[in-house]
This record gives structure tokens, sequence and C-alpha cells, in this order.
């Protein structure tokens, strides 16, 4: 069976979907890896590295993909430079895995199904113990989290820390973080360990005793209804909740010198936390990370992938963080897509077994058909 790693052709996707170590573990299993020529040159892994740890090298883009059981990618395929549709290099019946935002672009589901492509995507994974090791959102967001901390801290025009000199006493930063799912808490994690004073905010209450352990304060709001779903994911809130959380957190922004933005509703556009009248309320000098710029911004005035100035507030909405980390962000995705191939493979064979829970998630589509309700659903 072969396994194929296709080199990413967007300019802003340093990530590979097999890193060197990864691709010894397939071999030893018995599986015949392929890799694209210059696959790991963004990520520091020379094609001899590849080599070195049992991978084919392969030079002709077409040929790879052609060649593949299964296709391995980190962004979902697109339409290159050169013209050449990436989905149409598949050979039916090949299983693709990356990805493949199926929830903000489930057009690009439909292509695989017609193509009788078996597409599974990695944000479909479930959040539940047994899918951990394959959790590629999760490993992803924490990169996400701790870059924003950094950035921040780079960007703000003072210390993080407090610090006694003989010139005087630097009080500590005020970082304000919003949203604490797995990018959040990272931000808090990484603003503590600079020596901020870190605040939180989350709509789910069950947040607040992780916030506390990182030690951070966690801002309490009175919202009108219940906030999380069945799978612990967060619910898109009702107007009132919406008015009552911006009068209470509004006070915090303004008196922050960071704040860090990672809230998301799955499939949803972003929820709007900071108004432009908040904004304009906020002291001159301090810096807004808004990691959601991508579905639309936490952040009134975000521009997506820039870094803008608005009444003295620095306000960056970068894109695709974990791009930038990409040596290691690329070691755990490695992972989480390995331990997803391992549950296809049984007794040398591929099996796409729905009865496996894990395998029904995040398979979007599979002989011909549109397998995830989730992606019918918006399609229809
Ligand atoms: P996410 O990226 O979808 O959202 C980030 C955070 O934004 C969430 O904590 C969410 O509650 C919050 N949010 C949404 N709307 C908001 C609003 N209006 N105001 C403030 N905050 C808002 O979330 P995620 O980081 O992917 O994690 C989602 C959930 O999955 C969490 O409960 C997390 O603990 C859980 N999880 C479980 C596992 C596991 O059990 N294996 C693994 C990872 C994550």
């Amino acid at each position: 069976m072969k396994i194929a790693v296709a080199k990413e052709s967007e300019a802003c996707e340093r990530r590979v979907a097999l890193v060197p170590d990864t691709v010894t573990q397939l071999v030893k299993n018995g599986l015949e890896v392929l890799v694209e020529s210059g696959t790991g040159e963004r990520t520091f892994f020379t094609d001899a590295d590849y080599e070195k740890a049992g991978a084919i090298i392969v030079k002709q883009t077409k040929h790879l993909w052609a060649e593949a059981d299964i296709l391995l990618k980190v962004s979902p395929p697109r339409k290159r430079d050169d013209g050449i549709l990436e989905v149409d290099l598949l050979k039916q019946g090949a299983i693709l895995i990356g990805f493949l935002n199926p929830l903000g672009n489930p057009g690009l589901a439909q292509i695989l199904a017609e193509r009788q492509v078996t597409a599974l995507s990695m944000e479909m994974v479930p959040r539940t113990t047994r899918a951990q090791s394959m959790d590629a959102l999760s490993s992803q967001a924490s990169i996400a989290g701790y870059k924003a901390g950094l950035i921040a801290a780079a960007a703000l025009p003072k210390y993080f820390p407090m610090l006694t000199t003989a010139a005087g006493t630097i009080a500590p930063a005020k970082v304000f973080v919003m949203g604490a799912g797995v990018a959040g808490l990272q931000a808090i994690a990484t603003t503590r360990r600079l020596g901020a004073i870190v605040e939180a905010f989350d709509i789910r209450p069950s947040v607040k005793e992780e916030v506390q352990s990182l030690g951070a304060r966690f801002v309490e709001v009175q919202l009108e209804e219940e906030t999380a779903t069945a799978g612990g994911y967060a619910k898109e809130i009702s107007e009132a909740s919406k008015k009552s959380s911006q009068q209470v957190v509004t006070d915090h922004v303004k008196n922050s010198d960071v704040v860090i933005t990672t809230a998301q509703v799955p499939g949803k556009k972003a929820p709007l936390l900071i108004t432009r009248e908040m904004v304009l309320q906020m002291k001159k000098g301090s810096v807004i990370i808004d990691l959601a710029a991508e579905q639309g911004g936490n952040c009134a005035c975000t521009d997506p992938g820039k870094d803008i100035i608005v009444n003295g507030v620095n306000i960056i909405g970068p894109i695709n963080l974990p791009s930038s980390m990409p040596v290691h962000a690329s070691q755990l995705y490695a992972k989480n897509i390995t331990s997803l191939i391992r549950l296809l493979i049984k007794d040398k064979d591929l099996q796409v077994d729905f009865n496996d829970d894990i395998i029904n998630a995040v398979c979007i589509t599979h002989a011909g058909k549109i397998h995830s309700p989730l992606i019918q659903e918006l399609l229809s």
C-alpha cells in the first residue's frame, strides 16, 4: 500500500504532513511511503532525510498523486499556480487526509465526492479520549496560542514582567484572554510564564478551573442559557447573553495592555467580542491579537493577515500561526495523522470501517457520496 506525502503548494503553508521519524514508523509497519521532492524544504527536512527514513522520493507531482492509495496533506487541495487542479490528480477510490475545511468550504467535499475520493478531514476528529492522539485541531491550536503570547510580548511597547531596578519599579503587563479553549489556555500559560498578570473569559463556565490552575483570574459572566454542546463545544449565544457579556468584558478590555482573542464556534463565523467603540476606549500602545482573524475576527477592526493601528491600538490578525512554527507543528500533525492511518489499516489492508466512531466522524466523502450529515446539511 502506498502512502504519499504531497508538497504543499500554498506559499503560506510551511508545514508538512509527515516528518522523517513518522515515515520510519510507517515503513516499519510494512507500508510504502512516497514523498514529493522538496516537501520538507520549508520545514528544514531534506529529501535525503526522508530517504534515510525509508521514503521513496518522487520528482513528479502528477506521478505522486496518481500513485497514492492514501494521499496526505496539510492544507486542502487547490488549483495550483500552474493551473492544475490537485484533486484531478488523485486516482478513483484513493483516500485523501488533511485539513479540508469542510465546514468553511463544503463545495470541495462535493468535488471530492464526484471524483470518488474518500476524504478524511482532520477538523472532524471527535474531541474524545480515544481520539486524542489524532486531535490535530488541538495540537495546532496549542501552537497558535503559544505564538500569540510571543507576538503580543514583542508588539507591546512595555515589559511583560514586573521588574524592580535601580531606576524604579516596572509594573507587570495586564493580559486579557478571551476564549479559553486549547489556544486560549496556551496563550494564558505563555503570557503568565513571561510574567504578565492574566485574566480570561469564556462563555463555557467549565473552563474556570483550568484558567485558575494556570495562575490566571477567570472573569465570570452570568449568561442566559446553556453555552456548551454535549460534545463540550461552545454554542452561539443569544443577543441577551452577548449584551451582558459585553458589559462585563468592556472594562477588562479597556484596562488591559494586551487582549488575545481566540473565540470560535465550530462551523460559524467567529463571534464579535470587541467592537470598534471598545477599541477606541483602550489605552494607546495596547495590543490586540485576534486568533479568529481567518474566521471573520473577534474584533470589529481586525484585518486578516495584517497588523494595523486604530487610535493607537495595535491590532494584529495573524493567519495560519501554526505554519510559522513548522518544525513542531509538522511533528505533532504527523503524529496525529499517523495515529489515524493506524486506524485505517487492519492486517495490512485498507479498511474504512464506519463502525469505528472516529472513522465515521472524520470521513466526509466516500463512494461518490457526501458521508458527513453536517456537510450534507450545509450543501442542501
Ligand atoms: P474553539 O477553538 O472552537 O473555541 C475557542 C474557545 O472560544 C472555546 O473555549 C469556546 O468556548 C470559546 N468561545 C466561543 N464563543 C465565545 C464567546 N462568545 N465569548 C467567549 N468565548 C467564546 O475551541 P477548542 O479550543 O477547539 O476546544 C473546544 C472544546 O473541546 C473545549 O471544551 C475543549 O476543552 C474541548 N477539547 C476536548 C478534547 C478531548 O477531550 N480530547 C481535546 C481538545 C479540546
